[in-house]
Formats: structure tokens, sequence, C-alpha cells
């Protein structure tokens, strides 16, 4: 079954060879990324990840080829034109094509494309059991709070931690004042103690995660503070959060084995599943 492509206004899919050779996105990373999910052919979360791409694209000055209506407008359409009812979208906004320079012309057109994809979203099994997570050292740049398209350090570090058998990175910065939790390879990292959620405060360290709001809005006792790496010994309960995961329980960090699925992680899963299913507002 095909998927649905949108590429600059028109509608075709990923079989179809669309990018230029010389597009900015390509050749320098120089983009912008969202994904967002859909289940029954309703986006979760939408507006949100449509205010987090807005924002990314004006960190970077890419001009936004949407406001939100006609963001909307056009998700809502590729999702319609999808055959299947649940997968995600993935929406990437590039400065647009242009000779390859370091220095980019001010106003070139962006490129714009989204495309819908089936995914496999975690079971109930796999959602009570948990997964693992490998520590490694936060390599990556000084803005971790936009969204952009350059994955390579997380990229690696991921596959560094499933070549140790891990299903997901840890990222650490390691400095001579305590090493401090920053999040994972592609979600965001909490840990509960006595009964208080405690995640890293957003800053130019983690990217601001759509999930990890909705998580923080429905959590009773909650704590935005650096996490120092000695605190995992003694943690309660630890999970990760993300689009595609929802709230996911971690039963290992390394060689520190957690009990799996604790109550406060079973309470916001279940939280934030009733808030994913919630049809408003489209
Ligand atoms: N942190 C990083 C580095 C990510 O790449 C992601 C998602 O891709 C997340 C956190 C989770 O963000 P969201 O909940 O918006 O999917």
């Amino acid at each position: 079954m095909n998927d649905v492509l949108w590429f600059n206004g028109r509608f075709t899919t990923t079989d179809e060879r669309v990018l230029r050779v010389e597009d900015r996105g390509f050749l320098f990373g120089d983009a912008i990324y969202e994904v967002f999910k859909f289940v029954d052919k309703h986006p979760v979360f939408l507006r949100d990840h449509f205010k987090r791409l807005a924002n990314g694209l004006k960190a970077i000055e890419i001009r936004n080829p949407w406001d939100e209506e006609s963001f909307v407008a056009t998700m809502n359409e590729i999702l319609e034109r999808t055959e299947f009812d649940d997968g995600i979208v993935y929406i990437e906004v590039t400065r647009g094509e242009g000779e390859r320079a370091h220095f980019y012309p001010e106003n070139l057109t962006p490129t714009a494309i989204a495309f819908s994809r089936r995914f496999n979203f975690p079971d109930g099994a796999k959602k009570e059991r948990g997964v693992r997570l490998i520590s490694t050292a936060d390599l990556r740049w000084k803005h971790c709070d936009v969204k952009s398209v350059n994955l390579l350090a997380n990229a690696l570090a991921k596959k560094e931690a499933q070549r140790k058998g891990g299903d997901e990175v840890l990222l650490i910065h390691y400095s001579g004042r305590g090493d401090i939790v920053r999040e994972c390879g592609s979600s965001s990292f909490f840990i509960v103690k006595n009964g208080v959620v405690i995640t890293h405060p957003l800053d130019c360290h983690i990217l601001p995660g759509v999930t990890r709001d909705h998580v923080i809005a429905r959590a009773e006792r909650v704590e935005e503070r650096l996490i120092d790496v000695s605190e995992l010994d003694d943690a309660d309960e630890i999970f990760i959060t993300s689009t595609t995961l929802g709230v996911m329980p971690v039963n290992q960090v390394d060689d520190r084995a957690k009990r799996a699925r604790g109550p406060i992680t079973t309470d916001l899963q279940r939280k934030l599943e009733e808030a994913e299913l919630s049809r408003s507002p489209k």
C-alpha cells in the first residue's frame, strides 16, 4: 500500500524522487523536521507539533511555508489520502535549493515535504516490559532544543547502544562538576523519586518533547531540574517518552536493573493514551 507524499503543494508517493541534489537540506542539514502520530486517521497533538516546527524554523531563519490552519489542512488531507489508518507523518522544511555555498542567499524558497508512514507502535506487552537504556557521552551540538535534521550524533550513539544490547541510548553530559543526564537519543527522560516526577529543565540541551509536555501536565508532582547520574541508582521508577513510544518504562540502565513498570509510570501511560485519543481539536 502506498504512502502519501506532499511535496511543495503537490501530492505524490515516496516512490517519486523529488529532491534536487543541491537542496540545502541534503548538503548542509539545513532543515527542520517534525513527526506526529495518527490513530484511526486522527492526528495526535497536531497543533503542538506545528508550534515546535514554527519555533525551529524561526530559530534558523527559514520561512515557514504554512500558517497553523494551512498546516492542519495539509496534514489532514495527507491522512485522508493515506490508505492505512495508523502511522506517523514525517515533515521536513529545508532552506531550499541553491548552488552549494555556506553563505546562503537570503530569499531561497523553502523545500517542504510531508509523508505518511506505517509504524509499529509498541504493544501492551512491550509497554509493560519496558526498555533497556545504555548510556554514552552526549556529543550533540549546543542547540538540541531546535529539531534540526542533524541527527548524526544521535544516530551513532543509538547504534552504539543497540550493539551493546540496548533499545535506546541515554545521553550524559560528563563534567568535573557532576555527570548530568540529558535525555535519550530520540526520547525524553524521567525518573520518579518519592512520588515526584523529575526531568531535565527545558533549555538548549534537550528537545522540548511534545509528549514530555503532555506528561508533565498530567503528573501530580513534577520537578524540572538537573539529574545527576548517581540518582539513577535509587530512582523508584524510570521512564522515557516520545511521539512513537508514548510513556515507556525503563527496566535497565547499563548494569542497573530497575523494576519494571511502576505505579506512576502506569498511571501516566493511561493518562497519555486517553489524551491521545481525545478528538479535540483537529
Ligand atoms: N528527544 C529527542 C532527542 C528526540 O529526537 C525526540 C523525538 O524525536 C524526543 C525527545 C521526544 O519528542 P516528542 O515527544 O515530541 O516525540
